[in-house]
């Protein structure tokens, strides 16, 4: 059955679903029925090597600085292709005790995905939930694109001509469906919360208190909300309804760094900067230089393309952001520097 069949048939029977219930729907079936990236949306490590690999010399320098702790895991949150892992791994190959692909772990839910994973990374291992990662040694962990991907509740007034007359009332926001379409009420949407998300911070939070490490989470997001209704649907390159099509747009919403930064204690919080700052503090510019080295002209385009797209505050430089989680007694991380 189609999920848009489904979903009537549900809502038929209980009534109206939560935004929440219907992103997550949606997005499970989304991810494990294709591969979307290049198709429907773009993620930095497809676009550039680059960014796996200052990802990798940024954890590597963090870790010696630690004290270059033995058996540290490498785990990551929504993979995608593997692309970023891979160029992290090879940029720290030369790293003497710095975890292999042998200690990486991969949370994802998607079997299609998983799949291109373990093609690209045979020597990983593959787990469908955080949980199930042990927590018994120092963790590396990163995770890009991934928050966004979570469902969140909305939370709205009632329409207009109520508001302002004192009977606003705030509820949550629901779905319903009307002949073969599906629609939310229309009403205004004052905040969103991403109970996964918050729950997925504080498991970050507890597990590098307890064993060590850090976390780095790059999306696109905000610092000071609310910032209203963020939900949004893409399909090939373009935004689409969020409530048409279910399971067949890749649903999003911005990540709110400041909830992520809250749950996420006990581990001490760095940042959010934006993402083409902290890529130039990184030296992205000197990598792309050291890149363009002895390639063609045409390749060396490619190469300066990837950068501006990175880091231009107009492109992907100041709507996606970067915060690093570090077990309290870490050092403060590179980039993060006030
Ligand atoms: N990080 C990759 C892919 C981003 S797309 C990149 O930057 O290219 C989002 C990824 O998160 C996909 O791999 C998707 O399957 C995965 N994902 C979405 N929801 C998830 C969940 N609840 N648990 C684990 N993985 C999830």
């Amino acid at each position: 059955m189609r999920l848009a069949d489904t979903l009537r048939a549900e809502i038929a029977a209980n009534g109206p679903i939560t935004v929440e219930r219907w992103m997550e729907r949606c997005n499970a079936q989304y991810y494990s029925t294709r591969d979307p990236l290049g198709t429907d949306f773009v993620t930095a490590p497809e676009i550039s090597q680059m960014f796996g690999e200052l990802i990798g010399l940024w954890f590597a320098e963090l870790w010696t600085r630690a004290g270059s702790p033995a058996a540290a895991r490498l785990i990551e949150l929504g993979p995608g292709r593997g692309t970023l892992m891979a160029d992290l791994l090879r940029a720290t190959r030369g790293v003497t005790g710095f975890p292999r692909e042998a200690d990486v772990h991969l949370v994802e839910t998607s079997p299609l995905l998983r799949k291109a994973q373990t093609m690209r990374l045979p020597g990983a291992t593959c787990h469908e939930r955080l949980e199930q990662v042990p927590t018994d040694r120092p963790a590396l962990i990163v995770a890009n694109e991934f928050f966004d991907a979570l469902p969140v509740r909305q939370f709205a007034m009632s329409s207009p001509p109520n508001v302002g007359s004192g009977e606003e009332d705030v509820h949550e926001r629901t779905i319903y469906s009307y002949g073969a379409c599906f629609a939310a009420d229309a009403a205004q949407v004052v905040r969103e919360d991403c109970p996964a998300g918050r729950g997925i911070a504080a498991m970050l939070g507890t597990r590098l208190a307890a064993s060590g490490g850090a976390a780095l989470i790059v999306d696109y997001g905000y610092v000071n909300g609310p910032a209203g209704d963020t939900l949004q649907a893409m399909r090939r390159h373009a935004p689409a309804d969020p409530f048409a099509d279910p399971g067949e747009t890749d649903l999003t919403a911005l990540v709110d760094f400041g909830a992520l930064a809250i749950a996420a204690r006990p581990a001490t919080v760095h940042g959010p900067v934006a993402q083409g700052v902290w890529l130039e503090r990184l030296g992205i510019a000197a990598r792309a230089q050291s890149l363009k080295r002895g390639r063609s002209p045409g390749e060396a385009a490619e190469i300066e393309a990837g950068r501006q797209r990175l880091t231009a505050p107009a492109l992907m430089g100041m709507s996606f952001k970067v915060m690093a989680l570090t077990a309290p007694d870490w050092p403060v991380p590179a980039g993060f520097e006030a």
